[in-house]
């Protein structure tokens, strides 16, 4: 329980980051509404990473159990050389490296992971849950924060959190508008029924095939019956999109130096979906008055660790945490919450932009790439990986 009364909280958008918030806050005893544009809540068909601190996070989300069935259990991190087919390294990822770090790593379709926050919000009564409404504005009042939608509608609270993903609007307003990084990287992403995965592909691995200025990720998916399929490559797109048709010529144009082994496997997928990617440059604060960021509105990041929807549930876990240790005084809160938060979030977002130049190397790069990951032993990945595996998103 927050304070004396009920809190009330405004969560704008209601993907993985805002389901995660609205659950943390309404489990400390807040009232949450959340405010989703689309028409119904749910998320892209494709497969999403998941390492085990969010895992901790559902654990702490109450949600552990359910997000563990709907996971596949996968027992390496695979990176081949795109040019020469041999393996570069691998990570296990088997019962040591669960003990270690306390829990799996693991993947799982991003309906399925966002289908047990949803309904675990459904099944909490202090969740509301409302679509077709586009946050456009927020104002912080005299006693609490209100959000204008599209629609012309007022929604007040006590706070608000703008979990609005990569175009946040809440973004735009508290920071003035900072740019998006454009990456010049293009994703395609495809998911392919199993029995269109070529044979000698179908590994019990997250595999990354890594080309010059493209590298391409397959895992299997929805207990084996599909495989997730992603080809990333360096363009010189001039604006940042997401979910939009792409075609096979563009893909396939941009992978003629890896090996046929691979290449073959861009070949099967007869729909893909492309998205261009950008972030933005980390920011010293989140917070304005009782407004707060949350997850990709907060850190955008590319895709290259695996980890922005990771680090959108541990957001809410710090947050729910923050909000229970402040109680009535949600500024409070959110600035304890951020401080907990940019570091290790933009530690993700800054090593991200260093692992896609390291996937696209070529030359003398590639050679010292090989080289060093090469040399590495499962420890000396597991040290590396410590302090984001083994953290919680509460430390600090
Ligand atoms: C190719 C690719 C691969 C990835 N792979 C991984 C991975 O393996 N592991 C991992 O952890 N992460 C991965 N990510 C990153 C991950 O997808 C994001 O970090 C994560 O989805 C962020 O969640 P979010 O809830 O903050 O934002 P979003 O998922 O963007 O959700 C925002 C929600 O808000 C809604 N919304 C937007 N604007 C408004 C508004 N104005 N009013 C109301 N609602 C609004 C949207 O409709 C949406 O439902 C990947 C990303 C990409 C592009």
């Amino acid at each position: 329980m927050v304070g004396q009364a009920r809190a009330s909280v405004i969560v704008a958008g209601g993907g993985i980051g805002g389901l995660s918030a609205a659950l943390g806050l309404a489990r400390k005893g807040c009232k949450v509404t959340v405010l989703e544009q689309a028409e119904v809540f749910g998320e892209i068909g494709a497969g999403i990473q998941i390492g085990p601190n969010a895992f901790h996070a559902m654990d702490y989300l109450g949600v552990g159990e359910q997000g563990r069935k709907v996971a596949v259990y996968i027992d390496r991190l695979v990176m081949m050389d795109g040019k020469s087919g041999e393996e570069i390294a691998h990570i296990p990822i088997d019962e040591p490296f669960r003990k270690r770090f306390r829990n799996p790593y693991a993947v799982v379709h991003r309906a399925d992971l966002h289908g047990v926050l949803l309904d675990a919000c459904r099944a909490h009564a202090d969740v509301t849950l409302v679509n077709r409404q586009r946050v456009v504005s927020y104002e912080n009042t005299a006693s609490g924060a209100k959000v204008r939608t599209e629609s012309g509608d007022v929604f007040e609270a006590d706070a608000v959190i703008g979990c609005d993903g990569v175009r946040s609007k809440i973004r735009e307003q508290l920071t003035g508008g900072d740019a998006l990084r454009l990456s010049g990287h293009v994703a395609y992403r495809a998911v392919l029924p199993i029995d269109k995965m070529p044979e000698d592909l179908r590994w019990n691995a997250a595999t990354l095939w890594a080309g010059p200025k493209c590298h391409m990720v397959h895992y299997p998916l929805q207990g084996w019956k599909t495989f997730n399929l992603v080809a990333t490559f360096v363009t010189d797109v001039n604006h940042v999109g997401s979910n939009e048709p792409g075609t096979r010529e563009e893909v396939l144009s941009r992978f003629g130096d890896i090996v046929p082994r691979a290449r073959k496997l861009l070949e099967v997928p007869t729909e893909w979906r492309r998205w261009v990617l950008g972030d933005r440059d980390p920011i010293e604060n989140w917070t304005d008055g009782r407004v707060t960021l949350l997850g990709d509105a907060a850190h955008p990041t590319h895709q290259y660790f695996a980890q922005g929807a990771c680090m959108a549930m541990e957001d809410a876990v710090c947050l729910a945490d923050r909000v229970e240790k402040h109680p009535g005084d949600f500024n409070a809160a959110f600035v304890s919450y951020q401080e907990n938060r940019i570091v290790r979030a933009y530690r993700v977002v800054l090593s991200s932009r260093m692992l896609g130049k390291m996937y696209h190397a070529e030359g003398v790069e590639r050679k010292i790439r090989n080289s060093v990951l090469g040399a590495k032993s499962p420890d000396d990945f597991y040290n590396s990986l410590e302090w984001l595996y083994g953290g919680t998103g509460l430390a600090g």
